[in-house]
Order: structure tokens, then sequence, then C-alpha cells
């Protein structure tokens, strides 16, 4: 793994659960969650992680690697904070792929994406006003998307629901790639009534619920 020992991550937690949202969910996932966010979502789900001079553990490349391989799980995903923060990360999701892992990575919209692997899938997360960062949503970066990317809106009430659409159709977001993913903010929008808005406008999108909150504790840790 030459190359892949020179720079020293800041990692939350890496952790083997059931991938809880977007078209894998369901399925055992190793996480690797980075520390580091320049965002402040209302909503935040991962406060513990948003600090990066906040130092958790540091890892780097070659030793993240052999984590991931200690779970015999080919799926993974890394998440955050923000993991493109981490520029170098590029590098270790790459080296993934290559060996074969089916790598996702979810992130946020105000990261450039043009340097990510093509075969990397990215579930990128578009803001809407409930959170209170939708000014920072880079727009640029639909042009990056492939069929196996996923957008994600985290919607907390009504108004991020009609942005959110007002998006979909402004980028064509259908036609840039296959999954569009409605998630009620949880505990602050109630799922039948966001289900409900869908059907009625005839939204061709795919609603989630964030299934790791429903197994486990809503604030437990490391699933
Ligand atoms: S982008 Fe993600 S990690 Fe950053 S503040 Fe928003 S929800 Fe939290």
């Amino acid at each position: 793994m030459k190359g892949l020992s020179k720079y020293n991550f800041n990692v939350s937690e890496i952790f083997y659960s059931i991938q809880g949202e977007g078209t894998r969910a369901g399925l055992p996932c190793v996480f690797v969650r980075l520390q580091g966010c320049r965002l402040r979502c209302s909503w935040c789900d991962t406060p513990y992680a948003l600090e990066i001079n906040q130092t958790e553990t540091l890892m780097n490349g070659a030793e993240i690697i052999e984590k991931i391989k200690s779970y015999d799980c080919h799926f993974v995903e890394f998440t955050g904070g923000e993991p493109f923060e981490q520029a170098e990360i590029h590098q270790v999701m790459k080296h993934l792929v290559d060996l074969g892992f089916v790598v996702a990575v979810e992130t946020s919209g105000y990261i450039d994406l043009a340097f990510a692997d093509k075969r990397i899938i990215k579930i990128l997360d578009v803001k809407c006003p409930g959170s209170g960062m939708s000014k920072k949503n880079k727009y640029e970066n639909f042009e990056y998307l492939t069929k196996i990317d996923e957008v994600k809106f985290v919607i907390a009430d009504r108004a991020d629901y009609d942005f959110a659409k007002g998006i979909c159709d402004k980028y064509s977001l259908g036609s840039k790639c296959d999954s569009i993913l409605f998630s009620p903010v949880f505990g602050k929008l109630d799922n039948l009534q966001l289900a409900e808005w869908i059907l009625a406008d005839r939204l061709n999108v795919r609603m989630q619920v964030q299934m790791h909150k429903y197994i486990w504790h809503p604030d437990k840790r490391g699933v």
C-alpha cells in the first residue's frame, strides 16, 4: 500500500453496522466516519464529529484499510463530518475500489466533487432551508453525478419539501442519477406526512427513513 502511510487522518470512528439509508439500506456495511465539517446543520446528528481541530484517532490510509478488511465485509461507506474535508481520503477510496470493495461516500453539497473517482457511489446531501445551510450548496456538483450516485434531501417541513421538489425540477436530477432520496428529519417531520406529500405530487423519488434509528436507540453511536 505504497503512498498510503504518509498522511494521518483524523478519524472519529470506524464501525460495522447495518446501512440505514439509501438504495443499499439493510446491507451490512463498514462505516468510516472522518472528523470535521464546516457546516452546522440545525438537525445534525453527529455533533461530536464536527470539529476538525478536535483530534480523535489518527490513522494513516494503510491502517484504515487494514481495519476495514478486519470486518470481512465488501461494502464500505465514508461519512462524517464531511469526509472530503480531508482531501487525501480520495486516494484511500480509490485504493479500496481497486481492491474490489464497493465504496460509497456521503458528502454534503459544499465540497468540490470534481476529483471523486467515478467508481465511487456519491450520496450528495443537498441542504434544504430548514438546515440553515442551504446557501452553502454547490450546485455545480450536479455535473459530476453519474447513474450510480444518489442525491439526498433531508426534509424538516413543507418549505423544505417544496425546496427539494424545485431543485429536482430545475436541475433535472431524475435524468442525472437513478436515486433521489427524500428523508424526513427524525423526530421533526412525521413519516406519514412526507409520504402523503410525495404521493399527492406523484413524485418519482425514493422516500427513506433512517433505519438504524428504529433498530437501535436514535442517539446510539457506532451503529
Ligand atoms: S453537513 Fe452533515 S456532518 Fe456537517 S453539520 Fe450538516 S449534517 Fe452535520
